[in-house]
């Protein structure tokens, strides 16, 4: 394990030199970060809200009287700590009131302690999630060098530019922070405001209503509404064409899954933006296509 380790951290370092940009006076480290800051996109979602997307690493940032609201905190604190930066920059604001997480992996929580002065908000069952997921440091390690080491296989025979080649790109990158943060034992700052059925926050100029959805895609996703915005955060729930990413089937809790639903066509007229968990924008048709898909489940 140790030589498939040093195999792989000396593939990356090699990687790191042979940039065929590589050029004196730039080291390989400003290049990574240049390459790394030119394939964040920011997407205005409009004046008080702005989506932040590397690769599938997607986080939000809602700018409220009460501070800065951030949904979702991305895979790592490397890349969060830029996207910080950008939200800091757009709003000409640091003060963060919340993270909120939208279900418990770690591609949504690895940035939480980016954000020291926020309340992290979390089903209660994504405590126990995060701790699941990482109590065998040993062997999380392990799997994000691999996960680093394909990606890094598959980056070398795509050509660069390309969709294929950023894809890759941003998904060695990610896997690749992680695999620091682990190796570094940096804990995952966990939800310190968990709720069991629904948790509403008074944001001062905006509202944000949230509702567990009850164990599908993981154990603890949530449903996120800002009405004020007709925004609604799907997590990991469903992608494109109301396609559900079902885990827990058959729902252990049919009825709340139910009711969630029922809730969410008591919203649906005043819903214009749909945004899941990987920054994927979904369509209104989308969410009525998972309405009907879910139930079914
Ligand atoms: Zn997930």
């Amino acid at each position: 394990m140790l030589c498939k380790t040093a195999a792989f951290i000396c593939l990356c370092f090699a990687w790191l030199f042979s940039s065929p940009c590589y050029s004196q006076g730039v080291t390989a480290d400003n290049k990574t970060s240049l390459k790394i800051d030119s394939l964040i996109e920011v997407q205005k979602i409009n004046k008080q809200c702005i989506l932040i997307k590397f690769g599938a690493d997607a986080v939000t940032a809602i700018n409220t009287n009460k501070g800065i609201v951030v949904v979702d905190a991305g895979i790592s604190t490397g890349l969060t700590a830029r996207y910080r930066k950008i939200i800091e920059n757009e709003f000409h604001k640091n003060n963060f009131a919340y993270v909120i997480n939208s279900h418990g992996h770690h591609d949504h929580n690895g940035g939480n302690s980016i954000f020291p002065e926020a309340g992290i908000i979390g089903q209660v069952n994504c405590l126990q999630e995060i701790s699941g997921e990482r109590k065998n440091p040993e062997k999380v390690i392990k799997s994000l060098a691999k996960t680093v080491e394909e990606y890094q296989l598959k980056l070398q025979s795509s050509e660069p530019g390309a969709e294929e080649w950023k894809y890759n790109y941003t998904q060695k990158t990610r896997y690749l922070n992680a695999y620091y943060d682990a190796k570094s034992l940096i804990p995952v700052k966990k939800p310190g405001i968990t709720f069991s059925d629904s948790i509403n926050l008074d944001l001062g100029n905006f509202s944000a209503e949230i509702l567990y959805f009850g164990k599908c895609h993981s154990s603890s996703d949530i449903l996120i509404y800002l009405p004020g915005m007709k925004i609604l955060f799907t997590g990991d729930l469903f992608t494109k064409y109301g396609r559900p990413n079902i885990t827990y089937n058959p729902a252990p809790d049919k009825n709340r899954r139910r009711q969630a639903v029922q809730w969410i066509e008591k919203r649906m007229a005043n819903i214009e933006t749909i945004i899941n968990g990987h920054g994927e924008m979904l369509s209104v048709d989308d969410l009525k296509y998972f309405n009907k898909n879910i139930v079914l489940n």
